[in-house]
């Protein structure tokens, strides 16, 4: 798994902290995948910064 950048968010929905891995060969992504806790929708804005650091931003589904 070396080249993934690890992130911990909360949901959104049920503030869990839940743990992501980014690709950092993607500068910008925006995706939604379920929670792991409680299976909301949840959607992800990635900006990639470097080889090791990005930020990651989650909104619920319905806020856009
Ligand atoms: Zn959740």
């Amino acid at each position: 798994m070396s080249g993934l950048i690890e992130k911990t968010i909360h949901c959104p929905y049920c503030a869990e902290p839940q743990t992501v891995l980014i690709d950092p060969s993607v500068p910008e992504q925006e995706y939604i995948e379920d929670c792991q806790i409680c299976c909301r929708p949840i959607r992800f804005l990635v900006d990639v910064w470097s080889e090791d650091d990005a930020s990651v931003q989650v909104q619920d589904e319905n806020e856009v």
